[in-house]
């Protein structure tokens, strides 16, 4: 069955109200006939102007982490009912940098899951391995381990997306090679068929990321397990929207 490809920009701690509103007013025109679900997560405290700047468009903007708490004492951190007053329907959860460096674990990356899903956000359930675990062969292993756990007691896994980001790829400029990368989203999703279901693991979408760009977009499209991409570096540039037309 047919799986919308979807293609996230992740702005992580780049931009501010006035570069991000010009990016977006000059994205809007190059998107406007893509194919695919569009999306760009940006900081938390840009939402509510670059939601503004991207109205009537097919940009959805997204966030970059939610709280697993609904309210409380919890000092620099956003909560679902936040984001949704903004109309957020995305978010990112689990990304390399938030493991590496703020303590998120796959104990954390499933509280957030399941509260995202409860809220009705999508959440972008990020995985991957470190250079030195895939030397050592053990990528499947890190992957089995981070979906039992970060998705543990999620009913609908095609609720969710998957965005597959190899710790060594991600701003690195080493991306995947189109093999690598289909060979470890197709393990994915066989893990997925086991944990869930084999109709969900046919359902869910499973993005590619890890130095996504211009140049490699077409090559890593064209692979039939992946689904579209969560792009860093080329999302801050209009070499966002060549990935977003990697079909024109
Ligand atoms: C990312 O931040 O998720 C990412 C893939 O970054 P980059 O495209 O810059 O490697």
């Amino acid at each position: 069955m047919a799986r919308k490809p979807f293609i996230a920009g992740n702005w992580k701690m780049n931009m501010t109200v006035e570069s991000g509103k010009k990016l977006i007013e000059e994205l809007k025109p190059l998107v406007k006939d893509a194919n695919c679900t569009v999306a760009l997560c940006v900081p938390a405290i840009l939402i509510p102007e670059m939601t503004k700047a991207a109205a009537g468009s097919n940009i959805s903007i997204g966030a970059e982490n939610v709280h697993f708490a609904a309210s409380g004492a919890y000092t620099g951190e956003i909560s679902a009912a936040m984001l949704k007053d903004y109309g957020v329907k995305f978010v990112i959860i689990g990304h390399s940098e938030r493991r590496q460096y703020f303590g998120e674990t796959d104990e954390t990356v499933n509280k957030r899951t399941l509260t995202a899903l409860e809220n009705g956000l999508t959440p972008i359930v990020c995985v991957g391995e470190t250079l030195s675990q895939r030397e050592n062969g053990e990528t499947e292993k890190v992957l089995d381990t981070q979906l039992e756990t970060g998705l543990k007691g999620v009913e609908d896994a095609t609720k969710l997306i998957i965005a597959y980001e190899p710790v060594w790829a991600i701003g690195t400029g080493k991306t995947a090679t189109d093999e690598q990368a289909q060979e470890t989203i197709a393990y994915i999703r066989k893990k997925i068929g086991q944990l869930f279901c084999p109709k969900c693991a046919e359902k869910v979408i499973i993005q590619y990321g890890g130095s996504m760009n211009a140049a490699n977009c077409k090559g890593l499209m064209a692979q039939p397990d992946i689904d579209g991409g969560l792009i860093g570096g080329a999302s801050l540039k209009l070499d966002f929207a060549t990935i977003v037309n990697y079909d024109k």
